[in-house]
């Protein structure tokens, strides 16, 4: 195992990040960032409760068997298993299918291991006895079909009902929409329930309400935070956040939303609250999430310069020239360190974030972007012996120069998407993006990626030094083709199509890139000893066709032509080829790689002498089960 992996079981894969240049930091910064950390990590149970009713129980139960088999040198390898799945997930439910995990143990083997655990220590641990704890779990865990899915989208069905998130007790979805089509203000940080008389109650998460025990630690450490803010300015925001926390109004939430927005410049910001409404059917109420982030300031000063430059792409971009936006700004985007990731995003987390979500907020201040390049390069060496490459690569040379870069190729593709892709082009008057409806989202993310792959291969790219020559978007080509034509398909189940916006993309791009290139003897796929692959063999030539349909995908944005963008995204973007989609897959579970990767976190520890603070230090020696049982320890309160 690389040393960046950390553990393995399932489908899950767990890695370890560094926060490079920690230990370099003055001791305010470092206090700064243990702080928010500290803050980050008090909400954890939040997330877990938001996610499953019992889901504390369930942790509870599973943590204290799993030590107690641990101490004694008994741990079974299914409870194992599944403790680490659940811990994975924050609950009973897989982080990206939402569905609900079966465990590969029965109720009799389940009570044999609590009663195994000595009837104080259960007591002690769990609050009840092995029976009370089996008789409120034993449906959860045991039957397939009760609260089967987190989030259910099927229409037709009460998604309320049918879904198991604890976003609302004993109401129905109709009842939900009553309550919010004469109030919701608080519709984004509450709970909705019923109660004995009938009445429909919200009980907003804040301090003195639901989660009040949580949320007073998170403002106690956002508090201390304040006091070693780098400037007043982000001193008021911190504070601004806590009197959200304090009162739970969404005037208070945009206020601090505001102000946190126009706050930038600083070596360390962070996210904190709750902020995505996915894990919601009726996509209302927030999870709770953490991310403390350190600037990298070299590649911070490199998307400054792709940023200073926006109106030259703009004006060189390969599509017709009334779709070019006559002044454009590129989009400012942090490259941050992931120093601590809480709730939502850990252990699973995101490698970009744009905030705020509330629309009316970005068009009147804008919004803050940041990429995660420690996660993303922690994705890339953890990748180098996996054997991925080796396996989907054509020959000795195509892996070589992957190697040697594919990690800043990759980023800077993120940063050209990112900051000049989605926010160039300019749209025909009336027309928006949802003139293309369920397509729109497949076309928009395929004019970014297209947009990065045509001036990756700009000499523009060596000219402002952000890229040292062509090889390096050669081999980006190469990766990009086998990923959309190829590797992909692996996350696909077969016979199933691809639904995700960003696969869809990837794949109508690739598809009638190789359709145009074959002819002309530019690419191909090509077959050796029974396996495909994809051969480049001129790259000028692909740039052309990345251009061609870049012009083909903005008229289509442009012009609002739904007709074109569904032929454009039925014909190439959904549908696998069958016999290649197993191969691929063969292929793919040869390597025995899990499809899905999270991470532990650094731990942080103040180092005292005399009763103050003198440093902080940074390890990164934890594993996953230490990491979690610890984080049970410390920062359980609910
Ligand atoms: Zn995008």
């Amino acid at each position: 195992m690389s040393s960046v992996i950390v553990d393995k079981f399932a489908d899950i894969r767990v890695l370890r990040y560094e926060v490079p240049g920690f230990e370099k930091l003055p001791l305010n910064q470092k206090k700064l960032l243990y702080y928010l950390s500290e803050a980050a990590l008090w909400g954890r149970d939040i997330f877990w409760h938001q996610n499953s009713a019992d889901g504390l129980l369930l942790r509870k139960v599973l943590e204290c068997i799993y030590q107690w088999q641990q101490k004694n040198g008994t741990l079974s390898e299914h409870l194992t298993t599944f403790t680490k799945r659940v811990w994975f997930a924050n609950g009973i439910y897989h982080h990206y299918s939402n569905d609900k995990f079966t465990p590969n143990f029965s109720e009799q083997e389940l009570l044999q291991w609590m009663t195994d655990v000595p009837t104080d220590v259960f007591l002690s641990a769990v609050g009840t006895t092995p029976c009370e704890a089996l008789n409120k779990l034993k449906v959860l865990l045991f039957d397939v079909d009760y609260k089967a899915k987190k989030v259910s989208l099927r229409t037709g069905e009460d998604l309320v009902a049918t879904s198991a998130v604890n976003f609302y007790s004993g109401v129905t979805q109709c009842e939900v929409e009553q309550l919010y089509a004469t109030t919701g203000h608080n519709a984004l940080n509450s709970q909705v329930s019923k109660l004995s008389d009938g009445t429909v109650v919200e009980h907003v998460w804040r301090l003195g309400g639901m989660y009040s025990a949580a949320i007073q630690k998170i403002i106690y450490w956002l508090n201390k935070a304040a006091d070693v803010a780098t400037d007043e300015a982000q001193a008021n925001v911190i504070r601004l956040l806590v009197k959200y926390y304090q009162s739970g109004e969404l005037a208070d939430f945009d206020a601090f939303s505001i102000e946190w927005v126009k706050q930038k410049g600083s070596l360390v910001d962070f996210i904190n609250g709750f902020i995505e409404v996915y894990n919601d059917p009726l996509g209302l109420k927030a999870t709770w999430e953490s991310i403390v982030e350190l600037t990298n300031v070299e590649a911070s000063a490199q998307i400054e310069l792709i940023s200073a430059n926006a109106q030259w792409f703009e004006d060189h971009s390969p599509i017709a020239p009334e779709w070019r936006k006559k002044e454009v700004k590129g989009v400012s985007m942090n490259v941050i360190s992931a120093v601590m990731l809480g709730g939502d995003c850990y252990p699973a987390t995101p490698i970009g974030v744009n905030l705020p979500n509330a629309d009316w907020i970005r068009e009147q201040y804008g919004s803050k972007s940041v990429s995660l390049a420690n996660i993303t390069h922690a994705y890339h060496e953890a990748g180098k012996g996996s054997g991925v490459l080796t396996e989907f690569a054509f020959s000795p040379e195509e892996i070589a120069r992957q190697e040697k870069y594919g990690a800043q190729a990759d980023e800077l593709h993120t940063q050209l998407h990112e900051c000049l892709g989605h926010g160039s082009g300019q749209m025909a008057e009336g027309v928006t993006l949802d003139n293309l409806k369920a397509y729109g989202s497949t076309i928009e993310e395929a004019r970014a990626d297209l947009f990065a792959l045509y001036f990756m291969a700009d000499d523009k790219m060596q000219e402002i030094g952000v890229l040292p020559n062509k090889e390096g978007a050669w081999a980006h080509y190469d990766a990009y083709m086998r990923s959309g034509l190829l590797v992909q398909m692996s996350r696909i189940e077969e016979g199933c199509d691809i639904e995700e916006a960003h696969m869809r993309n990837r794949q109508m791009i690739c598809k009638w890139v190789i359709e145009r290139a074959e002819p002309i003897g530019a690419a191909s796929i090509v077959e050796r000893d029974g396996k495909h692959y994809v051969v480049i063999s001129n790259y000028e030539a692909l740039r052309t066709l990345f251009g061609q349909l870049l012009s083909e995908v903005q008229r289509i944005k442009s012009t609002g032509d739904y007709e074109a963008a569904r032929n454009m995204v039925e014909t190439y973007g959904v549908s696998t080829d069958k016999a290649l989609h197993h191969e691929v897959r063969k292929r793919y579970a040869a390597l025995g790689v899990p499809p899905f990767s999270g991470f532990v976190n650094p731990k942080l520890e103040p180092i005292m002498v005399d009763g103050d603070i003198a440093d902080i230090q940074i390890s990164y020696n934890e594993m996953f089960d230490e990491q979690m049982l610890r984080y049970s320890r410390q920062y359980s309160v609910l």
